[in-house]
């Protein structure tokens, strides 16, 4: 087991706790070490700001072999992520406000008024309701992490994933500021649509082909 990773995990949890993305009840955060096949992960119903290196749970194979508390029920969904995306090694669930509200509207979002929207985001899927806890959860996780960094889990929440764990977490303080701005700007008025010449242009310059979405 590598305690730089514990601190690591430990680390973004309070992070995350500090800024009111994940609760008590509610959240759950991953690092998957592929060469050692190992996973940390959060505990259950622990606060996240009060996380220690040794309240971390390591998993093998789903067994859980470290950690003085038992690990995050939602430890099947950050396996299913981390299998879909094998370039990633980090995974952070979450139910911020202005992305699950999507979720409850099984809506996947897709906006175009947005540069940082379309630059870093593009598109946020939405997987079927599943059960929390289950592998019901993560159907069609594959697919929507082949569009994605970011899906959205139908009457849930959200879940993300980035090569690092800073990478996973800034993706999703981005797409909920976006969509809370998004908001916003839905109750000044109509939302104004970058065009689709100007959209290509974005997609030249930030990521060098011309794909449309
Ligand atoms: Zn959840």
């Amino acid at each position: 087991m590598k305690p730089e990773l514990k601190q690591e995990l430990v680390k973004y949890a309070k992070l995350l706790d500090k800024k009111g993305f994940v609760g008590t009840l509610e959240g759950n955060i991953s690092i998957y070490d592929r060469e050692e096949g190992l996973l940390y992960i959060t505990p259950t119903t622990k606060r996240k700001g009060y996380l220690e290196e040794e309240t971390v749970a390591v998993l093998k194979n789903g067994v859980q072999i470290g950690g003085n508390l038992k690990r995050s029920s939602e430890y099947l969904l950050h396996e299913a992520a981390l299998k879909a995306r094998p370039d990633c090694n980090a995974v952070v669930h979450s139910h911020v406000p202005f992305l699950t509200a999507y979720a409850f509207c099984n809506k996947p979002v897709e906006i175009k008024c947005s540069t940082t929207f379309l630059i870093a985001i593009k598109k946020i899927p939405c997987l079927s309701y599943g059960q929390p806890g289950t592998p019901d959860i993560y159907h069609g996780i594959d697919d929507a992490l082949k569009e994605s960094n970011i899906a959205l889990l139908a009457n849930h929440g959200v879940v993300c994933v980035g090569k690092d764990m800073e990478s996973c977490v800034a993706l999703l303080e981005t797409a909920e500021e976006v969509m809370k701005t998004y908001f916003i700007a839905t109750k000044i008025g109509t939302p104004y649509n970058i065009s689709e010449a100007e959209i290509e242009s974005l997609n030249v310059k930030y990521h060098g082909n011309r794909e449309k979405k």
